[in-house]
């Protein structure tokens, strides 16, 4: 979607402000770009809508070099958001958001139910505030306004620099949460450029971390946390975020012992094993402890009439399952991305070590909170 290839900015004859970058980002990420003040994030993100040219390289957008392309008009397809949003102040909001799309000549009917849908989204009624002035909004309305404007002509890129640094935090973090609300819905292309880390691991599907006008890592929050690429990007990231990773606990130390039978096993002997320890599921293995599926309570009951049928026959092979050298939030995403109650923990050669239930994951959350809010807690806080 967006490719930078050996892309430079030279300030001066020999100041490097961007120093020979590759980016590639994909359609539909969100990247946020991060780093030191001076390192070269704004310069790299203006490049990309050509407020800035770049001194050498490539920059491709949809296969095509931006260098060709009548910068006005490349920057009508590139929404822009920036700290303080120039909304202008003599215009209503209504006719602020439909700059661009009038630029674009879209009539009327359309602008304006872009505007109206655009509000709603954010949470501005539009019959309530369509036709105020910018100066009779909040500093948090105001930027509503400002991330929504960016997004009237229907970009397929956003561009937002620092677009929350001056809101409180209160503002600050509401605005986010509209924001990744918003992406679920429109899944533009975001360049996003922050100095708040939490801002980036929150926002971001991939970070570029910059210093010295070099992208040093350009990763996912969870990889950059768990494998910075060097002393600078784990002190950047700060040793406390990194702890609190690396002290999550391992898939081995939360599954449990899982109840499991063999294939031929009959239904109704099943049933009653299930009943005994009180589960609704019996992991199924061979004699050396192979997974093979999984039997619910519910197919055993449907197929219990025929007495010919066993365990075999009534299992499920396709279940999502996890690896034991696997991470504990794999574990996580796996149970919530498939809906599932529990799965089972295979080792490399497919037999089956344990078991990782929603029940034992909430269990050692709640024992990780206490542990961490009882280190958060002030000296002599505690049995107030
Ligand atoms: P960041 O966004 O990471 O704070 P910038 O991209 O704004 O950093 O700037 C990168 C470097 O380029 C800084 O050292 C800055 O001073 C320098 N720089 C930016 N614009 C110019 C300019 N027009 N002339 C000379 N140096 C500049």
């Amino acid at each position: 979607m967006i490719i930078f290839k050996n892309v430079s900015k030279i300030y001066n004859d020999d100041f490097h402000a961007v120093d020979t970058i590759d980016l590639h980002i994909k359609e539909g990420e969100f990247i946020a770009l991060i780093g030191p003040s001076g390192s070269g994030k704004s310069t790299t993100m203006k490049m990309i809508n050509r407020l800035i040219e770049a001194t050498s390289g490539t920059i491709l957008i949809h296969g095509q070099d931006i260098g060709d392309q009548d910068p006005v008009l490349l920057r009508r397809n590139i929404g822009y958001v920036i700290q303080h949003i120039g909304l202008l102040p003599h215009m209503t909001i209504g006719k602020n958001i439909a700059l661009v799309p009038k630029l674009k000549k879209w009539d009327k009917a359309r602008c304006d139910k872009r505007v109206d849908e655009l509000l709603e989204m954010v949470g501005l009624p539009a019959k309530e505030y369509k036709n105020r002035f910018p100066a009779e909004l909040s500093g948090g309305q105001q930027q509503r306004v400002g991330v929504i404007r960016a997004l009237a002509g229907d970009p397929p890129i956003v561009l937002m620099d620092e677009p929350f640094s001056a809101l409180d935090p209160i503002s600050r973090e509401q605005l986010q949460d509209e924001l990744l609300n918003l992406q679920t819905k429109i899944r533009k292309t975001i360049v996003f450029v922050t100095h708040d880390i939490d801002e980036a691991i929150k926002l971001a599907d991939r970070i570029g971390i910059m210093q010295d006008g070099k992208l040093i890592q350009f990763d996912t929050p969870e990889q950059i946390l768990r494998h910075p690429v060097n002393e600078f990007v784990r002190t950047f990231f700060g040793a406390d975020r990194m702890n609190q990773v690396e002290s999550l606990p391992t898939i081995e130390e939360v599954m449990i012992r899982p109840i499991s039978s063999f294939p031929k096993r009959g239904l109704a002997e099943s049933l009653i094993k299930m009943r005994k320890y009180k589960i609704d599921s019996l992991l199924v293995v061979d004699r050396s402890e192979t997974f093979l599926g999984v039997a619910g309570v519910g197919e055993i009951q449907k197929n219990f009439s025929n007495e010919n049928m066993v365990l075999e026959d009534v299992m499920k092979k396709e279940v999502p399952t996890v690896r034991l050298s696997q991470q504990l939030d794999d574990a996580i995403n796996l149970i919530s991305e498939n809906q599932v109650a529990f799965l089972p923990v295979l080792d490399e050669s497919h037999k089956l070590k344990g078991l990782i239930t929603r029940a034992s994951l909430v269990d050692v959350m709640a024992n990780q909170l206490r542990s961490n809010n009882n280190e958060a807690a002030p000296v002599g806080g505690e049995g107030l």
